[in-house]
């Protein structure tokens, strides 16, 4: 709460009191009756001499000072205008004789002067006369003329206290010293100043500036003389004079003010007073009262602030005593501590009664004066002037008791302090109590008096509530007269800004416990609003904290642990004391459940195979879902633990059964865990077991084998021996015949490659169609097959007169190469081999990898005419969709769909997916047909073309033609 009002500024009742206006000249009686008085524009000649404060010389130009403002007011009743001859001060009155200059201001009468020339009635204030000495200067003090012998002192040649008043002063006290003269004033101080003379003798109407009075003598009125007899300057003076007397009485104390005010800033300090400085070495306590704003406020810091102690840091700078300050509750407190010695200075005391009468203290004169106002309830200030009030006052202001007295129709009671008359006035003790503005103020803009007003509280004009200081006659009189002539000699404008630093631009000193009691409803509303704020927040952390830490830690299908939960436990688990086996498993053919039962259905059988992995796992193992339906098991490794697996797979797929009708296949991947064993590289291994069992086999758990890692890896090292296996002829077709299920004929044959290796064999084409992918060759491995196929299509045609259906498989490595049909057209073309009769199978897995390119491509295939197969139907990612947005001529359904022990539940989804291919206009053909028993079930499907062990393993190029003649 700042206070910037301005209004207040004005309203302060603060006034400083003018204590130097005592050192004013006087104006001399004023005549009542004017004298009359013609203009005349006669310029009056003025002399100028050096005097600082008397006459303000800029730049050669008069631009104010004591006697100029008294010239500029004559001039407002006479009209005259003025030349100033610039001179000094023996010269100017050398020159008012001969009649060179009409006017010299500032001279006392004298015998001999009043017959050269001429004064006016009236004076232009007082002077007497002064010597000064360098503050330094310890031999000289205040009144110690005796000290003045032998000294030397500087003077004003010209000055009536240099030939005269102070010569006869010497004279008369026996003063034997040695006087210096000097023609301007400048010159004089210079000596003072180089130490060529002790002391100057000036007069009080001069600036003396920081320099210490030792003397004060001789007072007298000086005037503006004239030329003798110029009775028109005379009477001009005097005529301007009398009407300033009346228009403004004061204009002597006031021009005084502002020119010599800054003056007196040294103490004139006796012999005892300088001696008493010297040996005072404690500070000096002080009583000040904590809670009296502006006046004296004591702060958490336990320090003093405001007026008062500001004022004792000028008394500080002036006298160099210290002081400490005792805070008191109330002045009688103060009193008492200054009878028992515990305090030396009362600050805070009004001004007109002394002690109790008792002479054990004395009183300063007054330092600050001000006005005092009356709060009263608003209803009471109306009747206030017709009806008898009491109002309350503090003891600080006690002193207007008297006015009380003398008003009948006020009563007063007096309370210790100035809260204590407000709680009185609330309590209605009072009718309204009478404070200082300040205080007012502060009370009234708090919201809990906002029912009260103050009014202006005028008492008498001849009434000033002072304030003085208390001085303890304890420590001698000394302290008294130097406090007192402190105080006095504090210069006006650090007064005001003292007061007005305090009371106007300080804000009040802010109480929380008031605060809070105005504001108490609005506090409990706001501290509700922050409470209540502050549970939302804290439920909605924790509730959202929650949800975050379930969200890492559990998987959302089956609420089960998350991958990151399950391998964080798993690898906690294996630093512990027992095995572990990481199981993946893998339900066969999952994604044709999605397809054929709906996703819902999907979901619900993933949740039920967690939750009955979960039951049947012991407590220190654990189970997550880690992708699609692939499920992570850590299970404690015993000679059992696979068995046990593999019963928990049996209740899944019965309960699975049970409810929804799907046969569930699952198997897993197995890897026994080295103790401390990084979990995800174990995983990488099961998926890699996984991934070799294919989808063929069910009900099995796979280990990882390392002895078989090793020969793959070995088999790696022949893919140098690669270049010489495509040169050297060293891959060879196999063909492995098609038969129609229902004839028993064949109905064409699938190339599949095999190389003769010189070294190792016949190796399989799993072995090693994995590096001819990576390095890229399996392009050219597949168009060698093409033509191998097609060279053997050729030769049977030629042979038989027959054209028999082959199919090659083909990468999709080829489909990012744009020339891939024209190469296929080229190599059958060249066996001229009608392209009807040439199939190219593509496995599923790869051929949905870029949907436009294959499209693009199948469409070629198919305005050349030849056959499309997917291959492997079943058993890669892709679902059904894909037989609706492909242009697909033959669907080869993966071996994994052949059990051993099909029955009849196992052949509903060959069903469903036979039935769909056939809406769709493809052909169906079953592979890895191996028993009787499968046949017989195809043959209940819309499956008719079968190729399987059943029938025929692939046979070498000569087996093959064998097995076509037989036929
Ligand atoms: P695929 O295209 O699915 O070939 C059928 C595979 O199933 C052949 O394995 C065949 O020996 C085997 N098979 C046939 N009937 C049965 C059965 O009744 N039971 C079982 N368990 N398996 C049966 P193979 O010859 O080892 O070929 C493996 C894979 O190698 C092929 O699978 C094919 O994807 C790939 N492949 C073979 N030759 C080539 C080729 O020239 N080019 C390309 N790109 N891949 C080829
Ligand atoms: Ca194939
Ligand atoms: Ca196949």
């Amino acid at each position: 709460m700042k206070y910037t009002n301005k209004k207040r500024f004005f309203h302060l009742t603060i006034y400083l009191f003018l204590f130097c206006f005592l050192l004013q000249p006087f104006p001399s009686t004023a005549k009542v009756t004017q004298p009359k008085f013609t203009f005349s524009d006669q310029v009056v000649k003025v002399g100028v001499f050096d005097s600082a404060g008397f006459w303000n010389v800029n730049g050669g130009y008069v631009s104010g000072g004591y006697a100029y403002d008294y010239l500029k007011a004559i001039s407002n009743y006479t009209g005259w205008k003025y030349e100033f001859v610039t001179t000094t001060l023996s010269d100017a009155i050398t020159m008012l004789e001969s009649g060179k200059l009409d006017l010299v201001l500032g001279l006392q009468q004298t015998d001999q002067r009043l017959e050269t020339f001429s004064f006016p009635t009236n004076n232009i204030g007082t002077e007497f006369g002064v010597v000064v000495t360098k503050p330094n200067n310890l031999k000289l003090a205040y009144n110690d003329i005796n000290a003045l012998n032998g000294t030397k002192i500087g003077c004003l040649k010209g000055n009536i206290y240099s030939y005269k008043h102070f010569p006869d002063y010497c004279k008369e006290k026996k003063i034997d010293c040695d006087l210096i003269e000097y023609n301007t004033e400048s010159e004089m101080f210079k000596a003072l100043n180089t130490g060529k003379v002790d002391a100057i003798l000036t007069n009080d109407i001069s600036n003396f500036a920081d320099n210490r009075i030792i003397v004060k003598f001789h007072a007298a009125p000086i005037y503006c003389a004239t030329t003798k007899g110029n009775s028109y300057v005379i009477e001009g003076v005097d005529f301007a004079l009398d009407n300033l007397q009346l228009d403004n009485p004061a204009f002597g104390a006031e021009t005084y003010a502002k020119y010599y005010n800054k003056q007196n800033s040294e103490l004139s300090l006796t012999r005892d007073e300088l001696n008493y400085l010297s040996s005072a070495n404690t500070p000096i306590k002080v009583a000040l009262l904590e809670n009296r704003a502006p006046y004296s406020t004591h702060n958490q810091e336990e320090e003093f602030y405001g007026i008062i102690p500001d004022v004792f840091k000028e008394i500080e700078k002036l006298t160099n005593l210290s002081f400490t300050f005792v805070p008191v509750k109330t002045n009688s407190q103060a009193i008492r501590m200054l009878r028992d010695g515990t305090i030396d200075i009362i600050p805070d005391y009004w001004s007109v009664l002394p002690v109790d009468g008792k002479t054990d203290a004395s009183l300063t004169s007054p330092y600050l004066k001000y006005d005092l106002v009356s709060i009263f309830h608003q209803d009471n200030t109306k009747f206030y002037k017709n009806k008898k009030r009491t109002l309350g006052i503090s003891m600080s202001i006690s002193d207007t008791k008297e006015y009380f007295e003398e008003n009948p129709m006020l009563n007063y009671s007096v309370y210790e302090t100035d809260e204590d008359c407000v709680d009185a006035m609330i309590r209605g003790d009072v009718d309204g109590i009478v404070c200082n503005y300040y205080f007012a103020q502060q009370i009234l803009s708090q919201t809990q008096y906002a029912k009260y007003k103050f009014t202006n509280f005028n008492f008498s004009d001849d009434y000033i509530h002072q304030k003085s200081m208390c001085v303890s006659s304890e420590s001698g009189p000394e302290l008294f007269t130097i406090i007192n002539k402190a105080i006095r000699s504090i210069k006006i404008n650090s007064l005001s800004k003292i007061v007005s630093a305090n009371s106007i631009l300080q804000a009040p000193e802010f109480s929380f416990t008031r605060w809070m009691q105005n504001n108490l409803f609005f506090i409990l509303i706001f501290l509700c609003i922050i409470v209540a704020i502050l549970i939302c927040f804290l439920s909605y952390a924790s509730t959202s904290k929650k949800k975050y830490s379930k969200m890492l830690n559990t998987d959302s299908l089956t609420n089960g642990l998350s991958l990151n939960r399950f391998l964080t436990i798993a690898t906690k688990q294996n630093q512990g004391y027992f095995q572990y086996e990481l199981v993946k498993t893998n339900i066969i053919h999952f994604r044709f459940i999605n397809d054929l039962y709906g996703k819902e259905v999907g979901d619900s059988v993933l949740r039920l195979f967690h939750d009955l992995l979960h039951t049947n796992l012991t407590y220190d193992e654990c189970v997550a879902r880690q992708e699609a339906d692939h499920f992570l098991v850590l299970k404690k490794k015993n000679t059992n633990s696979d068995k046990i697996l593999l019963q928990i797979f049996h209740t899944i797929s019965d309960e699975v059964y049970r409810i929804y009708g799907i046969n569930l296949k699952i198997n897993g991947g197995g890897y026994l865990l080295k103790k401390g064993e990084s979990i995800t590289s174990a995983i990488e291994k099961t998926s890699h077991v996984l991934a070799d069992l294919g989808e063929e086999q069910s009900g099995i758990i796979q280990l990882y084998d390392e002895r078989r890692e090793k020969i793959v890896n070995a088999l790696s090292l022949i893919e140098t021996d690669m270049e010489s296996a495509f040169t050297d002829h060293q891959f060879v077709p196999y063909f492995q015949p098609k038969y129609n299920i229902n004839t028993n004929s064949i109905i064409g044959a699938e190339a599949l490659v095999r190389w003769k290796h010189p070294v190792h064999g016949l190796i399989p084409p799993m072995d090693f169609l994995p590096y001819l992918e990576n390095s890229g060759a399996i392009i050219n491995l597949d168009f060698y097959m093409l033509e191998e196929s097609c060279k053997f299509m050729r030769k049977h045609k030629d042979a038989t007169g027959d054209w028999i259906t082959l199919s090659s498989n083909f990468s999709t490595k080829h489909f990012v190469h744009d020339n891939f049909c024209s190469r296929v057209i080229a190599i059958a073309d060249r066996y001229q081999i009608p392209h009807e009769y040439i199939e190219l199978e593509v496995t599923e897995t790869m051929s949905m990898a870029d949907t436009d390119i294959v499209k693009t491509l199948f469409r070629q295939l198919h305005e050349n005419k030849f056959l499309i197969s997917i291959d492997d139907f079943g058993s890669g990612y892709s679902s059904l969709g894909i037989l609706e947005s492909f242009d697909i001529d033959i669907l080869k359904l993966d071996r994994s769909f052949m059990q051993t022990n099909m029955q009849t539940k196992n052949i509903n989804m060959i069903r469903g997916i036979t039935e769909i291919a056939a809406n769709n206009g493809m052909k169906m053909i079953c592979e890895g047909v191996e028993t009787k028993e499968q046949v017989e079930i195809l043959k209940s499907t819309k499956c008719h073309v079968v190729q399987g062990y059943y029938y025929s393993k692939p046979l070498s190029e000569s087996d093959f033609i064998l097995l076509l003649m037989k036929k």
